[in-house]
This record gives structure tokens, C-alpha cells and sequence, in this order.
């Protein structure tokens, strides 16, 4: 599989590492939506939150608590956006489990306003069932 971020994990692909550990590798991504944007990776393979196990997930998550917080000291950022795209409806582009930590800045405009839209009468009510009926705990 040509797997671009399991070979800048390896080491095999050159990076700005700023974080590695026996399961995690997080560097700065190559065309920041600010100066100090990181990526943070799994070095097992996965796709994306869709085959992730849990578990990995979860230590995933504590890394990226704690380079949150490291990003915000670095950069001097107000803020901090934690973005995980999933498929490429929701922009993916690289398939390798990646979590953005990106600095934000007071009017820094990095992301267009959202899209909303609105329920019909009852749609809130059936949708919520609809989630609740395919959790699996
Ligand atoms: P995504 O759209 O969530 O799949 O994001 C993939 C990210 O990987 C993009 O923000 C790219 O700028 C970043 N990227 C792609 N190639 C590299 C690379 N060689 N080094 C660092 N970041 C990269």
C-alpha cells in the first residue's frame, strides 16, 4: 500500500516531527491553515474513524489533548480547531488516520461560515431515534 503517512512515520518520507512514542507520530502539516498546524497519526494503519479501534482511538485522543496544548503555547493562537476529516465527502484526502490541530487567531478567516440547515416538524425526534437504534456500545 503506498501509505504517505505511515512513511513519514517510518521516517521513510521527511517531516517536521514535533511529537513521536511508540504508537503516535505528529508533524507539521505541509500547507498549514496556520504556521503550527500539526497532524497526529497512528502508526498502526487505519483508514479513518471508520475501522479505528476504539482503543487506539482513545490514546489517540489523549495525544492530541496534550499536543493541543503545546501548539497553543508555541504559536501564541487564541484557540485551536481539532478536525479529523473522514471520506472524502467530508474531505479527506489523505487515507491514513490523521487528526488536525490547527492554531486559530482572532478574525483569521481559515474557515468559510458553515452550511446550516433546519429540521421539519418531528425530523429532530425521528433522526435522533434513527442514531440511538445503530449505537453500538
Ligand atoms: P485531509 O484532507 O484531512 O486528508 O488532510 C491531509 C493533510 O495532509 C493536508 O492538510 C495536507 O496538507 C497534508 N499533507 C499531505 N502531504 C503531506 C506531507 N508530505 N507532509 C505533511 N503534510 C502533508
Amino acid at each position: 500500500m503506498n501509505d504517505l503517512f505511515l512513511k513519514i512515520s517510518r521516517r521513510e518520507i521527511p517531516s517536521a516531527c514535533v511529537y513521536e512514542d511508540a504508537h503516535f507520530f505528529a508533524f507539521l502539516d505541509i500547507q498549514p491553515c496556520n504556521k503550527g498546524h500539526v497532524l497526529v497519526i497512528p502508526k498502526t494503519y487505519s483508514r479513518n474513524i471508520f475501522d479505528i479501534d476504539s482503543h487506539t482511538f482513545g490514546d489517540l485522543s489523549k495525544v492530541v489533548h496534550m499536543l493541543a496544548r503545546a501548539v497553543r503555547k508555541a504559536t501564541g493562537a487564541s484557540g485551536v480547531n481539532i478536525v479529523m476529516n473522514n471520506e472524502p465527502a467530508a474531505g479527506q484526502e489523505v487515507f491514513h488516520t490523521h487528526v488536525h490541530i490547527i492554531p486559530r487567531f482572532e478574525n483569521d478567516h481559515v474557515f468559510s461560515p458553515p452550511r446550516h440547515t433546519t429540521y421539519t416538524e418531528g425530523e429532530m425526534d425521528t433522526l435522533a431515534e434513527e442514531i440511538q437504534k445503530h449505537v453500538e456500545t
